[in-house]
């Protein structure tokens, strides 16, 4: 089997196949030996999980999931790494690559027909480009998945991981909190890929909550009000929340007062669970 992490193989690779890296497809491949061993282990392929990749590059991922999990299925949008990934992943007979964008394919259908019967795990270096989109469609879609582990930016690795109510802490983070226990499994150097990026990654795993967090009378209410707090954070919960969800002043006062907080209360450093009280306040007032 070729070596992957050899920049040397990757280079030859890049001129047989007249390969040229695409800045707008976030194609930056790992060239560092101990990644990937590492990402598979702590995504927790065995020869009972079925994993999910997304962008698999070269194969360089692929081929350290596929030594150890049940199968790998693997989607690339750029099609002109199709005969690069026929001749990297020649001696594995458990990889299936599909051509697609993830953010468009039926993902609960691949999972039911690919993987009948395994754990379900999806790890992946993330285009950065799309990083947030690509993780909340993954977890919005409510997939039967164990975990993601997936590769980051550092900065968005803390906003991803920080704690709700932090300083770090944005819209995604309630969202990535809601449905999933997000902690940092390690640091990447920009020298570990080529090309390098100008800023070092992480590797975060979300492991997926079998029962969400706190209770909610109405979901994407909840996630409106969120958007609208994070949107204007330095505003009162009352502007921001009547500028974002088009609300009257006075309907969100009195949510506020019915959730027992103070008329000028800040919520971009509420917990989970004081948004929770206060969209099911809002939800109270607005809806019944
Ligand atoms: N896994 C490889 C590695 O670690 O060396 C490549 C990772 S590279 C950061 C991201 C990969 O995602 C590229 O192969 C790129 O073509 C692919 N990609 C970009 N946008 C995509 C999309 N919307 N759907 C699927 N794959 C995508």
């Amino acid at each position: 089997m070729q070596n992957l992490s050899d920049a040397s193989v990757v280079k030859d690779l890049l001129s047989r196949h007249g390969f040229k890296f695409s800045k707008a497809l976030g194609q930056n491949f790992l060239i560092n030996p101990t990644v990937c061993p590492r990402m598979a282990e702590v995504c927790g392929a065995d020869e009972s999980t079925g994993v999910i990749e997304v962008g698999p590059g070269f194969g360089v991922l692929t081929a350290e999931l596929a030594k150890k999990a049940k199968k790998v299925v693997s989607i690339e949008l750029d099609e002109r790494l199709l005969p690069v990934l026929d001749e990297t992943l020649a001696e594995f007979d458990n990889v299936k690559i599909i051509n697609a964008d993830v953010l468009k394919v039926d993902l609960k259908k691949i999972i039911e027909e690919e993987f009948a019967g395994m754990k379900v795990a999806v790890c992946a270096n993330l285009p950065y480009y799309i990083t947030s989109p690509v993780i909340m469609h993954l977890l919005e879609s409510r997939l039967p998945i164990e975990n993601l582990t997936v590769m980051v930016q550092k900065e968005a690795a803390q906003r991803l991981c920080a704690p709700v109510g932090s300083r770090e802490a944005g819209a995604v983070t309630v969202a990535v909190d809601y449905y999933s226990d997000a902690k940092k499994a390690f640091d990447v150097s920009a020298g570990s890929f080529m090309p390098a990026p100008k800023v070092d990654s992480s590797v975060i795993k979300l492991d997926i909550r079998k029962q969400p967090p706190v209770e909610l009378k109405d979901e994407k209410l909840f996630f409106r009000m969120v958007k609208a707090v994070f949107a204007q954070r330095r505003k009162t919960a009352a502007n921001s929340i009547s500028a974002g969800m088009s609300l009257p002043k006075e309907t969100v006062y009195a949510a506020i007062a019915q959730a027992g907080y103070a008329e000028t209360v800040r919520a971009e450093s509420f917990t989970m669970e004081e948004l929770a009280v206060l969209a099911n306040a809002i939800y109270n007032i607005t809806k019944q």
